[in-house]
């Protein structure tokens, strides 16, 4: 249960002065429905109101605030127009303006004869002195309501900066004071503020070198955010490797057997991988690895083969797949290479319902299914397995910690190993796996050809069809991958319906379509038709982005390419060059290119090292668009910036890992706090996977 301390901070924004419901939806689509919300959005700039020159000494274009009287105003001789507030001071005349004016209002708040201090940006029109819209408008008396060195937050439209800050600024109002949950040593040597004072001074920037990142405020709440993100896996990780993890020695025979079947040697790194997994199952605790390999590089061996030595051992197995397209590929795979090994398999996925899938749970609960192929419809409620010993988990590009969690519970100390073939890099591992176990497969399968990539301008599509046509002369097929699903007339994109039916006209049945708002079952019959050749050209969306494995296919076209992002382009490309025969990729770009977009596809014709295109990506589009994606599923951190603060994520998973082998179940008095901690952003489940005792 969330502590006491915490109630206010998570009580809702509707009770912050000027929050009605209209503004709260604004607040809640910015930040979040809660006070804790609003306090992590943190000030991106400043406005200085410091300058106070006399009207004539007021440099045009600054921010300044004046002390002025006000003299006379007058009133637009139409709409257009607008109103305006003539006003001096001992120096000279300036004019406030304000279009769409309310004239009783502004009557009211700059009375002829009176004094106002007022601030904004400072113009000048022809030969007037002018301030359009001042941003503050009080009296002498209430001058100090001015904030002299103003924060500016993110902001969304609609919703006015004043009422935002007055909503921070009330949510501010009796901050509690936290128990310390840094390690007094460490805050000390990093000279950090406790957490109230940090979250203060973040919100109270002085000048422009308080907005930095790295100030000792902003740094100590990014540790704190990436404290609690290493501790939550940390938690995870513990449990899933504590006490119940089970000693599994399968004696190997059907993986040899299975071996001998393979139309190929295991490369180096996949014997090293399944040697590693190899040594986590026969370990005491449960496995909890993750397999990195490029699209390609062979993965699906490798689960396979940790899948059977379960079975060896007289227990279940499970693979997820984030598709149902992959799914059914890895079914389809799996289910050959098992043919005649006597092992029983079975496919669940969203679309199984009504009594067969109440049949197949049955067989899954009865131990009559060895092995259970599914997407995320594995973990619902009502699957029960028998005896399940292994979970693999394809998360491709997508990523869920969740699930991961809810497949270990249909079993006791489920050995568990993740697949990627997302190439990230060291730091954003952490922040996603935590300090996990990792095998990597860097080779690509032996007898595979380097994929020959070339660019062409899009103004040689007939050129193209042409060459595309004479390859499906001599009997290969091809990818040709267009951008969006639906013609636009705003856009001038080549859509895949249009292409398709073009397509057709010269290639007639040759031609299959498949994108993202096919039903399922027909996006899986179009790739069955490209699978079986009775289709050689498979236009597509960037669905085909994921899984799908054709290894005859040698040709891949990508229309717009200039338009995709380097980690999606090198994705694609992986759809071909998984065959014996050589394979080529088409990149065509439409005009004008930019120079990022051209360093792009240059880097596609240089390298086919998916860590490489990695490195590269973030270099070209900058951390954040690489790492805040949200439909990654990657965490969105709201005060640390991992580039800002690779250093600090190290430092949490270090001490993370020894704060949870010093006090497993956070019952010191550093642990409570550390609770509190968990609590403040949202972990609520890593506290009740703590160590309980
Ligand atoms: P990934 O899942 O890593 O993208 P796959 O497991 O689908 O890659 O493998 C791609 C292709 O390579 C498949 O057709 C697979 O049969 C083949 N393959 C896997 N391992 C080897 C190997 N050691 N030698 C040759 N081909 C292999
Ligand atoms: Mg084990």
């Amino acid at each position: 249960m969330r502590p006491e301390v915490l109630f206010k901070l998570f009580s809702p924004i509707t009770g912050l002065p000027g929050i009605g419901p209209r503004n709260a939806k604004l607040v809640e689509k910015l930040a979040g429905a809660k006070l804790i919300d609003l306090l992590w959005l943190l000030p991106r700039e400043l406005i200085d109101r410091r300058y106070s020159p006399s009207i004539t000494e007021a440099e045009t274009g600054k921010v300044a605030t004046l002390t002025v009287s006000v003299d006379g105003h007058v009133a637009p001789p139409n709409k257009r127009q607008p109103y305006r507030v003539r006003c001096f001071d001992g120096t000279g005349f300036i004019t406030l303006v304000f279009f769409h004016a309310r004239p009783d209002y502004l009557q009211k708040m700059l009375p002829v004869g009176e004094t106002r201090v007022i601030s904004g940006v400072v113009e000048r029109y022809r030969d007037e002195i002018q301030m359009t819209h001042p941003d503050h408008i009080v009296p002498p008396a209430e001058a100090a309501s001015i904030r002299r060195v103003e924060p500016v937050y993110p902001m969304t439209a609609s919703l006015s900066p004043k009422t935002l800050s007055r909503a921070i600024a009330a949510a501010m109002e009796d901050l509690p004071v936290l128990p310390e949950w840094l390690d007094p040593a460490y805050l000390e040597q990093q000279r950090w503020p406790d957490w109230r004072t940090a979250l203060l001074s973040a919100h109270a920037p002085e000048d422009a070198a308080a907005l930095s990142l790295l100030t000792p405020a902003r740094a100590r709440l990014a540790y704190d955010e990436l404290l609690a993100n290493q501790l939550t896996l940390a938690v995870m990780r513990a449990r899933q490797k504590r006490g119940n993890g089970r000693k599994l020695k399968g004696d190997g025979a059907l993986r040899r057997s299975v071996l001998k079947s393979l139309p190929f040697a295991l490369t180096d790194t996949q014997k090293l991988a399944l040697k590693e997994i190899r040594d986590d199952m026969a370990a005491d605790g449960a496995m909890l690895r993750l397999l990195q390999g490029d699209v390609g590089s062979g993965k699906t061996v490798v689960a396979l083969f940790t899948l059977l030595n379960a079975i060896e051992c007289g227990g279940q197995a499970a693979i997820m797949a984030p598709t149902e397209i992959l799914a059914r590929q890895h079914s389809a795979t799996i289910t050959a290479l098992l043919e005649g090994s006597g092992v029983r398999t079975a496919i669940l996925t969203g679309r199984d319902k009504g009594k067969g899938r109440q049949e197949l749970l049955a067989r899954l609960a009865n131990g009559e299914i060895d092995i259970l192929v599914g997407t995320h419809a594995i973990f619902q409620a009502g699957v029960e397995f028998q005896d399940l010993m292994v979970a693999v988990i394809d998360e491709q590009h997508r990523f869920g910690v969740h699930q991961r969690l809810s497949l270990t519970e249909k079993g006791r100390g489920v050995d568990v190993l993740v697949m990627t073939a997302t190439p990230i890099p060291r730091t954003l591992t952490l922040t996603v796996y935590g300090d996990l176990d990792v095998s990597r497969l860097t080779e690509k399968p032996a007898g595979r050809l380097p994929v020959d990539t070339r660019t062409i301008s899009l103004e040689r599509l007939p050129d193209v069809i042409d060459g595309v046509a004479r390859a499906l002369g001599q009997g290969a097929k091809a990818y040709w991958v267009c951008p969006l699903v639906e013609e636009s007339e705003v856009s001038d994109m080549a859509a895949a319906e249009a292409r398709h039916r073009e397509l057709s006209a010269r290639f007639g049945d040759a031609v299959a379509l498949v994108h993202g708002r096919m039903k399922s079952a027909e996006k899986d019959a179009a790739i069955e038709r490209f699978a079986t050749g009775s289709a050689r050209i498979l236009v597509a969306t960037t669905v085909i982005e994921v899984g799908v494995d054709v290894p005859d296919a040698t040709i891949i076209v990508i229309e717009h390419a200039e338009r995709f992002g380097l980690a999606q382009l090198h994705q694609l490309r992986g759809r071909i060059g998984r065959g014996e025969k050589a394979s080529r990729c088409l990149l065509l770009f439409g005009q004008p290119l930019g120079d990022t977009a051209r360093s792009r596809l240059k880097i596609l014709r240089e390298t086919e090292d998916g860590f490489r295109i990695a490195e590269e990506d973030l270099r070209l589009r900058g951390a954040g668009e690489v790492l805040g994606t949200r439909q990654s599923g990657l965490p969105e951190f709201r005060l640390a910036d991992l580039a800002a603060h690779a250093e600090l994520l190290a430092v949490a998973r270090d001490d993370a890992r020894l704060i949870l082998e010093r006090d497993p179940s956070l019952k010191s008095p550093r642990g409570g706090a550390l609770r509190t901690l968990l609590y403040l952003f949202e972990r609520d489940a890593a506290i009740l996977n703590l160590r309980s005792g």
